[in-house]
């Protein structure tokens, strides 16, 4: 509320508001108990907000919000710090397994919190830090990476970079030997040299690489979107066929060995060939994660790394054809550059991406929240109709899972 601002800033900015006409007759300047030094100091000058938004069709409503003028634009910023700070805390007593003694701000408790202060928790059960996801506009603002997909330095995990601003560094090139593939940091490089280091650095057991990359937003919703549409355009403009199907990844892995097997024209089309190598890459590795446990066996991890590693690479071969051929298809943009890194990552440490970084849960419950909140007709049902709502879909599929599974008995 402060803008980081001292309260001699916030006096000053009050007596310069007090010569002004709209405030000089405020009733801050005349109240006794305000306009001491002190208390002018801690005086927030807050500013209201009302505008129409049209959350449901044909139906607008006003929104009333309020600030502090001494806000400045690095509140985004400090409330994902505070968030941070806030989980780091809460984090610190779950894997200690007791009960804290007095609240985040250090505030006193009360009550049945009071009581259980100290107490152990959760009947002995602890819970550890392993890794945090999100989209990649999520991950770089929570986390300030100041080398991003934005930026000329693609990747905050190396020194990746677009092929305009240094070549050598080119994230374009997906060769066993690519020069950026030296640059890789550690963690305390990473700390040394990020212009600001997370709040979640603090957290025990935080590793900058367990800012996870989502292989939903790398794959299904980044890569496979523009090799699936170039795969298809390569056909189309070549005539090999009418470019009207629904498109999947397996179809096209499918079809694309028919087509460049089907005759002797297509088969001796080195393209071709390549555009089948791609999409069968990358359907062979997804099918490894989709078949496999946690912890990846190593040959499964072998294999799912050489997969993926052989669909870049192949792409990598069909950007510069296409670019040869002056024709815009599969270009290569920085999402190829972090499936490198998910590649190299599943070789190196064996876990399934799949089940440990993928986002498919976490959408999809954001999906359920929505429509709930969609399906509510105005903003005083929201606030009461959306938590019963909320509460009845977690019920139902809590009830759901224990029959399936089974594990928990009935309460009654
Ligand atoms: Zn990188």
């Amino acid at each position: 509320m402060t803008g980081s601002r001292s309260g001699q800033a916030i006096r000053s900015f009050w007596e310069h508001c007090f010569r002004q006409d709209e405030w000089c007759d405020h009733p801050a300047r005349s109240n006794p108990d305000v306009v001491l030094d002190r208390a002018l100091q801690r005086l927030i000058p807050l500013v209201f907000h009302v505008d129409g938004a049209e959350f449901y069709s044909n139906c607008e409503y006003y929104v009333w919000s309020l600030g502090s003028v001494l806000a400045s634009g690095e509140v985004k910023e400090r409330t994902h710090r505070l968030v941070a700070e806030v989980i780091v805390w809460s984090m610190d007593f779950a894997f200690g397994g007791v009960a804290p003694e007095c609240g985040f701000n250090n505030e006193p408790f009360a009550g049945k919190r009071a009581n259980r202060s100290g107490a152990q928790l959760f009947g002995g059960y602890r819970f550890a830090y392993f890794g945090r996801k999100a989209d990649y506009k999520a991950r770089r603002e929570s986390h300030q990476f100041s080398r991003h997909y934005g930026c000329n330095l693609i990747c905050e995990e190396c020194m990746a970079s677009r092929p305009k601003a240094n070549p050598a560094l080119s994230f374009k090139d997906f060769s066993a030997n690519a020069p950026h593939l030296l640059t890789h940091l550690s963690h305390s490089d990473y700390v040394r040299t990020a212009t600001a280091v997370t709040a979640w650095n603090q957290m025990k057991g935080f590793h900058y690489k367990t800012v996870f990359r989502d292989p939903m937003h790398t794959v299904f919703l980044g890569t496979a979107k523009e090799v699936l549409a170039s795969c298809v355009g390569y056909w189309a403009r070549q005539r090999y066929l009418a470019a009207s199907m629904k498109l999947t990844i397996w179809f096209l892995a499918k079809l694309s060995m028919e087509l460049a097997q089907g005759s002797e024209a297509l088969a001796k089309d080195f393209n071709m060939r390549l555009i089948a190598v791609c999409l069968w890459s990358l359907q062979e590795a997804l099918h490894i994660l989709d078949h496999s446990d946690l912890v990846l066996a190593p040959s499964h991890a072998e294999a799912a790394h050489d997969h993926f590693m052989r669909h870049l690479q192949s792409w990598q071969h069909l950007a510069h054809a296409c670019s040869g051929m002056v024709c815009r298809l599969f270009r290569l943009r920085p999402k190829g550059h972090y499936l490198q890194h998910i590649a190299m990552d599943i070789k190196r440490n064996r876990l399934n991406v799949r089940l440990t970084s993928a986002c498919f849960y976490d959408e999809s419950f954001l999906g359920y929240v929505k429509k709930i909140a969609c399906s509510c007709h105005s903003l005083s049902m929201i606030k009461c109709q959306f938590w019963d709502r909320y509460l009845l879909l977690i019920a139902i599929r809590f009830e759901k899972s224990r029959r399936s599974v089974g594990a928990f008995p009935r309460v009654s």
